[in-house]
C-alpha cells in the first residue's frame, strides 16, 4: 500500500515535469516527411470540446511512421522521441480510405494520439462533449452530440460504456490501449470528428485544431499562468440552488478544480481559501478547517491538466440567515484571482439557516416553556412566579386568569382613595399607625416598592382610618382568593 501510494507520486511527478515542458505543434497540415499531403486547414470544427485523454500529457503525432512503426524509424513504440512534442498532423496520412477534404482524395480520417506513457489500459478517456453513445465495436466507441457531430474513439480497452447510454462532458468512458480487433497496433487513440459540412456532407473532418485547443485549455496553454482552476464539480448544492441547514448542522462534500496553469499543486501547498474579503474568518467553519479562512488543501498532487479534490465540511451557524461564503485557490503567497483565475466571486457557497425543529421552544425567552407552564409563550412578563397586575387584563403569574383590583374600597374611602395601597411607611411617615398584624405589602397584589401614590397615612391617633386599612385590605385578599378559586 505504502509502494503503490509512493509510486503513484513519483508517477505524478514525472508526468508533472514532462508537462511543464513547453507545448509545441507543427501547423495543421504539415505531415510527417513521406506519409502523405495534409489539408492546411486552420478552422477550428469542435471549438467547445474537450480533450479527449483525461490527464496530461498527450502527443498527437504519426504511429505508422513514428518511432517502431512499420514505415518509421527503428524502434520501440515508448521511445521518448514518441513522447514528446511538437504535435504532428496526421489526419491526411496515407490510407486508403475516402476523405473528400484530403488533397489526395484519400487519408486517415483522424488524428493519432499518445497519452501520458505508452502503458496500455492506465490513461482514462473522457467523453470531449455531452452527448449519446452511439455504438460500441469491436474497437470503436461513437459518441452523438445533440448538434449530430460524431466523435469516434478507437482502440480503448477496457471501454466503459455502453451502446444508448447517455454521458456528460469529462466522463470516463474507456482507457488508451492497443485493441484493434486482433490487429496489432501501437497504444494510442485514434480520435475522429465526424461532421455536416456545408457543400461537402456529412465527412470526416481535420480533428487537429480542435485538439490544439482543447489541450491547451487542458493544460493552460504554452505562455498560460502558473496559478489558474477551473471548475469542474462539487457535491455541495450550486449557490442558486438551497442549502438549509439548521443550525450546527455539519454537512461533508468537496469541490473538484482542474489546474490550468503551470504549476502542480501539492497537498498543504494548494488551499482553498475565503475571499470576499480575502482570508476573511468564514461563519460557516467546520471542525475539518485548517483556520477560519483555509476550507482545505487539496487531496493530492495535481499536475497542470489533471484534476484535484478540496475536502471539507460547513457547519450552519446559530442564528437564522443567508451565510454566503466565496472562495479561491491559494499557492505559494498567490491568490489564482490575480493570475490564471478564476475571480474571487466565481466559487460560492451559500448556506441558508432555518430554524430548528425544537418541539417545545421558548418563544419569549423568560425561562419556561409552555410545557413547564408558560400561559402565554409570546409574553415575557407571564410565567408561573411572575408578578401579577391587577386590573390589566393580564395573567401574569399564569394563575388563570387576570387578578381583579379591589374596585369597591373605594366607597369607604371617600377622602383617602389610595390609603389601601400604602406601603411600609416612609421616613416621613414614621410612627404612623400601620396595624401590626396588617400583611407585609410586599405580599400584597401591588407588591414592594409600590408606595409612589405619595400618600401618607398620618395621624397616629387615627382609630377609624386604621380600621378601614384594615377592612381594605381584608377586602382585598378576599378577592384574590375568590380569583384563586376560579
Ligand atoms: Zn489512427
Amino acid at each position: 500500500m505504502r509502494i503503490s501510494t509512493l509510486a503513484a507520486i513519483v508517477a505524478s511527478l514525472a508526468i508533472a515535469s514532462s508537462a511543464s515542458a513547453q507545448f509545441t505543434y507543427d501547423p495543421a497540415g504539415t505531415l510527417v516527411s513521406g506519409s502523405g499531403r495534409g489539408r492546411a486547414d486552420t478552422r477550428v470544427y469542435a471549438p467547445d470540446m474537450r480533450f479527449p485523454i483525461r490527464d496530461a500529457p498527450s502527443y498527437a503525432n504519426s504511429q505508422v511512421w513514428g518511432v517502431g512503426g512499420s514505415e518509421g524509424p527503428s524502434g520501440s513504440q515508448c521511445d521518448t522521441r514518441n513522447y514528446s512534442y511538437p504535435w504532428h498532423d496526421n489526419y491526411c496520412e496515407t490510407r486508403t480510405w475516402d476523405m473528400p477534404l484530403c488533397p489526395s482524395g484519400t487519408g486517415h480520417q483522424g488524428q493519432d494520439i499518445r497519452g501520458p506513457s505508452c502503458t496500455a489500459e492506465r490513461h482514462a478517456v473522457i467523453a470531449v462533449v455531452s452527448g449519446t453513445i452511439t455504438n460500441v465495436g469491436s474497437y470503436s466507441v461513437y459518441l452523438t452530440a445533440a448538434d449530430g457531430t460524431r466523435y469516434d474513439y478507437l482502440h480503448m480497452r477496457p471501454v466503459t460504456v455502453t451502446s444508448g447510454e447517455r454521458v456528460t462532458a469529462g466522463d470516463v468512458i474507456g482507457y488508451v490501449a492497443n485493441e484493434f480487433g486482433g490487429t496489432p497496433t501501437t497504444t494510442h487513440l485514434h480520435f475522429n470528428i465526424r461532421q455536416n459540412v456545408t457543400g461537402v456532407g456529412t465527412v470526416y473532418v481535420p480533428p487537429y485544431t480542435s485538439l490544439i485547443r482543447a489541450y491547451e485549455a487542458l493544460v493552460g496553454g504554452s505562455s498560460g499562468p502558473r496559478f489558474a482552476a477551473e471548475y469542474v464539480h462539487q457535491t455541495f448544492p450550486l449557490s442558486e440552488a438551497a442549502f438549509e441547514l439548521t443550525p450546527g448542522t455539519e454537512v461533508e462534500g468537496y469541490l473538484e478544480l482542474r489546474n490550468t496553469g503551470s504549476e502542480t499543486w501539492r497537498p498543504d501547498q494548494t488551499f482553498l481559501a475565503t475571499t470576499e474579503p480575502r482570508d476573511g474568518a468564514s461563519p460557516l467553519r467546520a471542525s475539518d478547517w485548517i483556520s477560519a479562512s483555509r476550507a482545505a488543501t487539496v487531496d493530492r498532487v495535481v499536475a497542470p491538466g489533471a484534476t484535484g479534490r478540496f475536502v471539507f465540511s460547513v457547519r450552519a451557524p446559530a442564528a437564522t440567515g443567508e451565510y454566503p461564503q466565496f472562495f479561491n485557490v491559494f499557492q505559494d503567497g498567490t491568490w489564482f484571482g490575480d493570475d490564471g483565475g478564476p475571480p474571487d466571486r466565481w466559487i460560492e457557497i451559500r448556506v441558508t439557516v432555518v430554524p430548528g425543529m425544537t418541539t417545545d421552544p421558548d418563544d419569549d425567552a423568560d425561562g419556561v416553556t409552555i410545557g413547564e407552564g408558560d400561559c402565554d409563550d409570546r409574553d415575557p412578563a407571564s410565567y408561573p412566579g411572575a408578578r401579577e397586575i391587577c386590573g390589566d387584563g393580564v395573567d401574569q403569574d399564569c394563575s388563570g386568569t387576570d387578578l381583579a383590583c379591589p374596585v369597591d374600597v373605594d366607597a369607604f374611602l371617600p377622602e383617602r382613595p389610595d390609603a389601601y395601597t400604602t406601603s411600609l411607611p416612609d421616613p416621613i411617615d414614621a410612627g404612623a399607625s400601620v396595624p401590626v398584624d396588617a400583611p407585609d405589602p410586599r405580599n400584597s397584589w401591588r407588591g414592594g416598592g409600590a408606595s409612589g401614590c405619595g400618600c401618607r397615612v398620618a395621624g397616629s391617633d387615627d382609630r377609624a382610618l386604621s380600621s378601614l386599612v384594615l377592612l381594605a385590605i381584608a377586602i382585598a385578599m378576599l378577592g384574590r382568593r375568590r380569583h384563586r378559586e376560579t
